[in-house]
């Protein structure tokens, strides 16, 4: 447990020593001085013993988006918007955002716009802008396809640090369900018919941590490949986290969300219930035929997880590059060369045909 007035200090994000600027270091965990390397801790992980005690979480209330101040956030925060990009990110006051994290554009101005909701747990950076670039030159090299410019142009983008907002669900999910099981018989003359059986019944379960992305930025889809997050590495929120960093700021609303939630787990539970009545009965077709939900003691938290972006455009084109910032996972888009696409479809279609024509000599004999 620190003092206020040390917290106090940390917040200034300045070295004692020299007064240079202190920034979130993802190999300590710590805060570490720019300029001469002392190093600080500001986490009390001493209360929980290092781990995050399933703290009670905020009950689900879509009315809570009117009350965006009550944690006092929105004095510390301030919104930037990128003109070219759309992106809206947050950033302390002690910083000043001069690029987009996600174009690489300059033109971010700040706005009035609030903050919204104050994140309750973050997931720290613990791959390190250098490792990120490393992991990405060993990535692209094993990517055939790219066409050789990106390779080198990507020398030259730095990847920047950035979190990323999401809504974490929890919920208890009861259904009730009707299937149709079939089952394969062979008649004395071969012939295959289908008898179907109907059954019914009813699934309930927990679900935590249906994880929903609350950026429009980055497509879902985009996000989901540099998944999974190990939700047991979230920590309650604190700004100097953010140190060094930017953070976007939601642009799908907790309501919004909870819809791509209820779907998750509607697909979730069908599947179960599918796999559930396979194991039982073995059956050779399972179709479900209805299938009602009901969520109840739904409960969210608001998250921060890591990413390190990289944004070039090629012939008019922005493409990004995603790591994520706990794991390493790499995901990328690039501008693809034809040629090389082209000469590896030939060289495999002679391949074919060589294989074809030596298979048809050797059937000969
Ligand atoms: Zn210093
Ligand atoms: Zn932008």
């Amino acid at each position: 447990m620190y003092s206020d007035a040390k917290k106090e200090q940390m917040k200034n994000y300045k070295c004692k020593n020299c007064g240079g600027a202190f920034l979130f270091d993802p190999v300590t965990q710590k805060m570490k001085c720019e300029r001469c390397g002392t190093v600080e801790d500001f986490q009390d992980v001493d209360e929980s013993g290092g781990k995050l005690e399933k703290v009670e979480i905020n009950t689900y209330d879509f009315n809570l988006e009117e009350h965006k101040d009550f944690t006092g956030w929105a004095d510390e925060i301030r919104v930037y918007r990128c003109s070219s990009c759309g992106a809206t990110t947050t950033l302390d006051k002690y910083h000043i955002s001069t690029q987009c994290p996600f174009c690489g554009s300059s033109q971010v101005q700040k706005t009035n716009m609030s903050p919204g909701i104050k994140p309750e747990y973050l997931i720290p950076f613990q791959v390190t802008q250098t490792k990120a670039e490393e992991l990405f030159k060993e990535w692209i090299r094993g990517q055939f396809f790219a066409k050789s410019g990106v390779k080198q142009k990507q020398d030259l983008d730095r990847f920047k640090g950035v979190y990323l907002p999401f809504w974490n669900f929890d919920a208890f999910m009861e259904s009730y369900y009707k299937a149709r099981l079939g089952f394969d018989e062979q008649d004395s003359d071969g012939n295959t018919s289908t008898r179907w059986r109907r059954e019914s019944g009813t699934y309930a379960r927990d679900y935590s941590d249906v994880q929903v992305t609350a950026s429009e930025t980055i497509e879902h889809e985009r996000v989901v490949s540099i998944y999974p997050y190990n939700m047991k590495e979230l920590r309650p929120y604190d700004m100097n986290f953010l140190s060094g960093f930017t953070a976007e700021r939601y642009s799908i609303g907790a309501a919004e969300g909870f819809e791509t939630a209820k779907s998750m787990i509607d697909s979730r539970a069908r599947s179960e219930v599918t796999e559930k009545l396979r194991n039982k009965y073995n059956p050779d077709r399972i179709e479900i035929t209805s299938f009602q939900m009901n969520l109840s003691n739904v409960k969210y938290k608001h998250i921060l997880a890591p990413v390190w972006v990289s944004a070039f455009t090629y012939n008019g084109k922005t493409y990004r590059f995603l790591i994520n910032g706990q794991t390493g996972k790499v995901d990328g888009k690039f501008p693809i060369s034809w040629l090389k696409v082209a000469i590896v479809s030939i060289v495999i279609t002679l391949v074919i045909l060589i294989v074809i024509y030596i298979f048809m000599k050797m059937s000969e004999f």
